[in-house]
């Protein structure tokens, strides 16, 4: 089967082994608010739990100037609404998915959640409703609770156990010498690649934002990982408005709506069925799959 979705996996090509978008703006997630170049407007007002309703108006975007990545892009994501992006990499998919935290600020046009200007909320509100799982996951020092809880530092022990079956953590923790206390990282037990990852859908379960944006693994699990992972995914985008950067077939098909991504822009959108029957890009490389595995 992993030959089936190969190619989409060649095309998003390999976030992790670049060195900046979504892996560059880890570092800003770590610093939160201490960002230097964005800071609060006068008149910023407190986000308080939004439903998650975004549009992107006409947005332009460049990190240099005179080299624009994004050009007058509008998009439409209802609450709820799980989206994929899809397209040929540096295309731009991961750099939608950072204007909507404030990583950057767009050039011109306005990104708005339930129908306010993001750059008109205060910005550590507007984070608090955003949560990222990326396959290059932070995990400290500490114990797999304190690395939980770091989704939410309020979290009861009851919260933190459910948090922790819900990203299908319970048999590990079973498996470890002290369990729930057992210590990672550089002094403890080492996580795969699938356990390190199910510990960031564990904090987010805790964290429970809104919205969710999902920087989808590139690297093999087992067929095992992979499905529990899946499993635990889905659940967690169930009622939140979720942007994935999607590599995997299952994740694409599974998508409300699938956004084609490439140098033009937001080249072709809809679901599975519809862009296979509208036989443009999506469609090509969806059969071309099919010919060559
Ligand atoms: P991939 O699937 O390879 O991650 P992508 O579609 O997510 O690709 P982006 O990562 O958004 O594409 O990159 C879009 C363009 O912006 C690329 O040309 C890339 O080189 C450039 N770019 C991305 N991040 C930065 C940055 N921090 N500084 C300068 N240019 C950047």
């Amino acid at each position: 089967s992993n030959i089936f979705f190969r190619p989409i996996e060649k095309i998003n090509a390999v976030i992790e082994s670049y060195p900046k978008g979504i892996a560059g703006f880890k570092r800003y997630v770590e610093l939160l608010d201490t960002e230097p170049d964005i800071v609060d407007a006068k008149d910023a007002t407190e986000a308080k739990s939004l439903s998650g309703d975004i549009r992107f108006n006409n947005v332009t975007f460049g990190y240099e100037q005179g080299r624009d990545i994004l050009k007058s892009i509008n998009l439409s994501i209802r609450a709820g609404e799980t989206i994929a992006f899809v397209g040929p990499s540096g295309a731009g998919k991961t750099t939608i998915c950072s204007l909507l935290p404030r990583f950057y600020d767009v050039d011109k046009g306005s990104i708005t959640v339930d129908g306010k200007d993001i750059r008109k909320l205060k910005l550590q509100s507007l984070r608090k409703n955003i949560g990222i799982v990326q396959q290059d996951v932070f995990l400290f020092s500490g114990t797999i609770r304190q690395n939980i809880a770091y989704g939410d530092l309020k979290a009861t022990d009851e919260q933190i156990w459910e948090a922790a079956r819900r990203a299908s953590l319970l048999d590990m923790i079973k498996q470890l010498p002290d369990g729930m206390d057992t210590v990672i990282g550089e002094r403890g037990v080492k996580l795969s690649g699938g356990q390190k990852q199910r510990m960031a859908i564990a904090r987010m379960f805790l964290k429970n934002p809104p919205i969710l944006i999902l920087d989808e693994a590139t690297s093999a699990l087992d067929t095992e990982t992979e499905a529990m992972i899946q499993k635990s995914l889905s659940e967690l985008s169930q009622g939140r408005t979720t942007l994935v950067i999607a590599h995997r077939l299952a994740t694409i098909k599974n998508a409300d709506r699938i956004i084609v991504v490439d140098e033009s822009g937001i080249a072709e959108q809809g679901s599975h069925q519809e862009l296979i029957a509208s036989g443009g890009i999506y469609s090509r490389l969806h059969h071309a799959q099919y010919q060559y595995s």
